[in-house]
């Protein structure tokens, strides 16, 4: 048995950069982002079609020439234990694997890099620890901690953060200097938020950051880490 599958893209250019990727949704999320825009997918995904697995892996298989690796997403996909039947069985055809996890499982994290299972894993940070709940409804950043610990240790790895406008210029220091001290400051990208469809329908009304502001933010962070960059401006 697999998870169920809500969302596929048979080739994505913008779900892992400088790759094309097929992407795989899974539902369900453990937090609540007032700024999340995957509102079916986190909250109501019985009212989307479930995909077969087996249609997924006709099309990988299909686009195998051109498809550099397949994209777990959600949702939240760490969430789910058959995540690692799932991931075995794209490792089996071949493909590379690259995990977006919002980082609350740091033992599936753990798991699924033992095993090999992925070759990537991007894990966003939503906001500072003290503000995590407010945010996202989640306050055990203890494990957000944790996740950090083990992704970093990991060649391949990134974390990000989405701009939406009530984390501010001080949330993202402290997150900085945060990776910055554990040496976990190898990659951090920036994200716009984008105000439509979200799970909290008060987060509609906020206007998302400028470029220009958003511009500014990454200057101050440049120094903390290797890379860094602006995504969906
Ligand atoms: S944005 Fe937040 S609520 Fe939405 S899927 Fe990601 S972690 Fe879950």
């Amino acid at each position: 048995m697999k998870p169920e599958i809500k969302g596929f893209a048979p080739s994505s250019l913008v779900d892992w950069d400088g790759k094309i990727a097929a992407a795989i949704f899974l539902p369900y999320c453990n937090f609540k982002c007032k700024f999340c825009s995957n509102k079916e997918l986190v909250l109501s995904p019985e009212k989307l079609k479930t995909i077969p697995f087996s249609e997924i892996k006709e099309k990988l298989e299909k686009n195998r020439e051109f498809i550099d690796g397949v994209v777990i997403s959600g949702g939240e996909p760490t969430i789910n234990p058959e995540i690692v039947k799932l991931c075995t069985e794209i490792k089996n055809l071949g493909f590379k694997v690259k995990l977006d996890t919002n980082g609350s499982s740091p033992e599936m994290i753990s798991e699924l890099i033992e095993k090999k299972l992925v070759d990537y894993v991007a894990m966003d940070i939503k906001t500072s620890f003290k503000n995590y709940g407010k945010i996202t409804g989640f306050s055990d950043t203890e494990k957000i901690k944790k996740s950090i610990e083990i992704i970093k240790k990991f060649p391949e790895y990134e974390f990000r953060m989405t701009l939406f406008p009530e984390i501010k210029k001080e949330d993202l220091i402290e997150i900085s200097e945060y990776l910055k001290k554990q040496e976990a400051n190898k990659s951090f990208f920036l994200q716009q938020f984008r105000n439509w469809s979200c799970i909290d329908e008060n987060a509609e009304k906020i206007k998302p950051y400028s470029k220009d502001e958003i511009e500014s933010f990454l200057e101050l962070i440049k120094p903390y880490f290797d890379k860094s960059g602006i995504r969906n401006i």
